[in-house]
């Protein structure tokens, strides 16, 4: 695991500074430090999979926590009602920097359509 796939693991210790939004027993909800969207939260499981699909594999349970918390966060947002996007970028041709599975929660603005 390199210093950038444990990063996600020092922000849930506390180790590295995060605006934690919401957290669980299992998950943690935290800002993006360089936002794409007017909000934009990544939410991660305590505990580390690489990418979803390892997670899906793995424990579903326990990414259904991943799912519900994404949901709770545009709750607190105020944009659950106006809506919002969930994405998991999923290796290399998605751009996956951190290969600590995260979903990022998109929303509070008009979102433009996504691909290339
Ligand atoms: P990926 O490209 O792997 O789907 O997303 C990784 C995300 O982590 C990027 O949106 C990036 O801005 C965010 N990120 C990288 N380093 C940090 C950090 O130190 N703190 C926070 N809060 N977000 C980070």
């Amino acid at each position: 695991m390199s210093d950038a796939d444990e990063l996600f693991l020092r922000i849930i210790a506390r180790e590295v500074p995060a605006d934690v939004v919401y957290e669980t027993e299992t998950t943690l909800a935290f800002r993006d430090i360089k936002p794409q969207a007017r909000t934009h939260v990544l939410v991660v499981p305590k505990t580390r999979y690489r990418n979803v699909a390892e997670l899906a594999a793995a424990d579903p349970g326990l990414l259904a926590d991943v799912i519900a918390t994404a949901h709770k966060v545009a709750e607190l947002e105020g944009i659950a009602g106006s809506g919002y996007r969930v994405v998991f970028n999923t290796d290399a041709d998605a751009g996956q920097t951190v290969f600590h599975v995260h979903a990022h929660v998109l929303g509070g603005e008009q979102l433009g359509f996504f691909g290339r």
